[in-house]
């Protein structure tokens, strides 16, 4: 038995692209969901299901990661819903789909009433259709053409998978009736070759296998052709299915596969057969050496060989596509013209007649939302060209690599001239950084600040001075230190402020950190140490309650220790000193309350006011002998005492309680002799 394969079968440039951005982003980000099953093949449904990818049926808030939209197309409420949610969608609707959209579209705002010949139930219609506003009419024979429904000015198109027979019998039913009709054929070439190839073979052959999804139109389509021409005609999904039986006495078998069947499962099917007909001809008895030599190479026609390694060149963009991509090497920097502006892609024609696509990731260093305000059809732009493989059927160019490439050079000379360089940081990575700096730099978490970092987030948004350390030209990977900024400005500032640092100044200086016995102030480079005992005329039992991080203040400089490189500041030296009014507030001999705030051997000290504490001598604690001062007072004890001596110079204060006592004394006894003098005169 020979096995024949169709001149044009399997996957087509639609299908193929698809699955290409697909595996492209998956490698990318590692996630992916598409909008609907990618296409309509089990197989390869299932295979990409074990990659990880995943389908969606709707867009909302949960939707996570890149969705892809299918070659299918969708309508324009899904790009609103992606908007809408934020959803990064990567779109790959087959161009000529997108066309018969555009079409639909622009006839609807021209006034025609649209007719869709196709079949209403398949998305790529349901899409076309949404893209008239739900206004277009879907029919899928000549025979649902009625005048009730269709009149005035009427534009036919086609899905792109229809049979061109079915497409040909509607507009002669249109043309039947009293309208204005335009006719635009929208049937994909690729569709068109595959059928006509199918039905090229079908008189070639005894038997037709047709391969591919059972949920595949353009499949069951070219099943059709294949029934209809009186073949036995058997539609299977993969080689398992072939029964040896559909081939007993068969000369010649042909096989033909649908636009979303892979090259892997038709070859399977070619293969099985193949075995089928060594199997049947070792039952015959007959094998020779020879025919089994013959029989071990399957047996397809040279078309068909040439159908399984070219399939693209016969597609839309034909030979001319392929052989400029010969002319285009991998990582080759090319100058093109952007010849179309799409919401995630870019189109540049790069001098052949392909077009390079430009996906939304590799626009610019950094991945922006769409292509909004990025390029204008007409720019001329260089890019960079990433997938230049003629079996693959799309041209891949990146203008980020190009930009990188271009800045990579920068790069190198900023490194070189010691240049700082500012950028926003765009990322919190694991170890670092990612800084926009024309590129997407890396700043490592030690490289951030002279000491240590523990939370990298808050840098998100901030612009970093930085210097540049290391460039990686050939993985346009470049690493950066805003530390070495830092450093050298801190060693700068520290060689100015010891250059003229001196005891008796008054400072400005930044608080530091803070510790129990005091506070380290940054004076330029060079960091004080203000301790506690220094910080306040009064009692403080912590410095947080006088300074805190962060604050910018005045302060004294008390010793500065160049050797060591030690330098004591002072805060209550730049307030007010309370002992410079105290003669004037505490005069000697005035009675005053004040607050017991500690006790000693020799008597209890008092706070007159903060930074202010008296004396109160155990000779004076009372009017009696003391034997110890806490029989008579205790701390935080408020008590009515009198100003003895006031020695503002020596910061003392001397008090009197007992004073207070004998003055009191003294005036009873006055007033008791006082008034003894007045009885015995009055008695005289
Ligand atoms: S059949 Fe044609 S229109 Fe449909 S996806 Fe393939 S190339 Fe595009």
């Amino acid at each position: 038995m020979q096995v024949l394969l169709a001149a044009h079968a399997g996957f087509c440039f639609g299908v193929r692209r698809a699955i290409q951005q697909v595996e492209a982003e998956l490698a990318h980000s590692g996630k992916v969901a598409t909008y609907g099953p990618l296409i309509h093949n089990p197989q390869v449904i299932a295979r990409l299901a074990d990659q990880g990818v995943a389908i969606v049926d709707h867009l909302d808030m949960s939707t996570l990661g890149p969705v892809v939209i299918r070659s299918h197309g969708v309508g324009p409420a899904i790009y609103e819903q992606a908007a809408q949610h934020g959803v990064n969608l990567i779109d790959a609707t087959c161009p000529f789909v997108a066309n018969v959209q555009k079409a639909a579209r622009d006839f609807t705002e021209q006034g025609y009433q649209v007719v869709i010949a196709g079949d209403a139930d398949h998305p790529e219609v349901q899409g076309i259709v949404a893209w008239t506003g739900n206004r277009a009419i879907v029919v899928a024979s000549g025979k649902e053409i009625t005048g009730d429904k269709i009149q005035g000015k009427v534009a036919l198109i086609a899905q792109t998978t229809l049979k061109e027979a079915t497409f040909r019998e509607v507009e002669a039913a249109l043309r039947q009736l009293d309208v204005e009709l335009i006719v635009k054929n929208t049937i994909c070439s690729a569709t068109a070759k595959r059928q006509e190839a199918a039905q090229q073979l079908v008189s070639q052959v005894e038997v037709m296998v047709v391969v591919g999804g059972r949920n595949s139109s353009n499949t069951r389509k070219l099943a059709q052709i294949c029934v209809a021409a009186g073949l036995p005609t058997y539609h299977v999904e993969q080689a398992e299915e072939l029964d040896p039986r559909w081939f007993k006495n068969v000369n010649q078998a042909g096989v033909t596969a649908g636009a979303s069947t892979p090259h892997w499962i038709i070859e399977e099917v070619v293969q099985r057969m193949t075995e089928i007909q060594q199997e049947q001809e070792l039952e015959n008895n007959v094998p020779t050496e020879e025919a089994a030599t013959e029989a071990a190479a399957p047996q397809v026609s040279e078309d068909a060989n040439r159908e399984l390694t070219m399939d693209d060149a016969e597609d839309d963009m034909g030979k001319s596509f392929e052989e400029s991509l010969k002319n285009l090497k991998e990582g080759e920097l090319v100058t093109g013209i952007v010849v179309k502006v799409r919401h995630d892609e870019i189109l540049v024609d790069v001098g052949g007649k392909s077009e390079g696509v430009i996906p939304l990731r590799e626009i610019a260093p950094v991945t922006p939302d769409s292509t909004e305000g990025l390029a204008k059809v007409g720019d001329e732009i260089k890019v960079v060209v990433l997938k230049a493989e003629s079996e693959d059927g799309t041209l891949i160019v990146s203008r980020r690599r190009a930009i990188e490439r271009e800045k990579i050079v920068h790069m190198e000379e900023a490194k070189e001239k010691g240049e700082i360089l500012t950028g926003k940081v765009v990322a919190v990575v694991k170890g670092g950084l990612r800084v926009d700096v024309g590129l997407v730099g890396f700043v490592p978490a030690s490289q951030i600040e002279r000491g240590y970092v523990e939370n990298m987030e808050k840098y998100i948004g901030q612009t970093l001075r930085m210097k540049v350390v290391e460039v990686d030209t050939r993985r346009n990977n470049v690493v950066l230190s805003q530390k070495a900024v830092l450093e050298e400005e801190h060693k700068q500032a520290r060689g100015n402020t010891w250059g003229d640092l001196a005891e008796g100044q008054t400072r400005r200086g930044t608080v530091r950190r803070l510790t129990d016995f005091g506070a380290f102030v940054d004076l330029g480079g060079v960091d004080g140490l203000l301790h506690i005992s220094e910080m306040s005329w009064g009692r403080i039992k912590h410095p947080s309650e006088v300074v805190k991080e962060g604050q910018e203040l005045e302060v004294y400089v008390l010793k500065v220790d160049r050797e060591k490189e030690r330098v004591s500041l002072g805060l209550k030296q730049v307030l007010p000193n309370p002992w410079s009014l105290a003669v004037e507030k505490y005069p000697v001999g005035s009675v005053i309350t004040v607050k017991v705030v500690r006790l000693t051997q020799f008597g209890a000290f008092a706070e007159l006011e903060p930074g202010i504490d008296g004396l109160i001598h155990i000779s004076q604690l009372a009017n009696r002998r003391v034997n110890k001062p806490e029989d008579v007072v205790s701390v935080g004890q408020e008590v009515q005492v009198k100003v003895l001596e006031v020695r503002p110079e020596d910061q003392r204060i001397s008090l009197s309680i007992r004073a207070i006592e004998e003055d009191a004394n003294r005036e009873e006894v006055t007033e008791y002799l006082e008034k003894q003098d007045n009885q015995e005169n009055s008695e005289a």
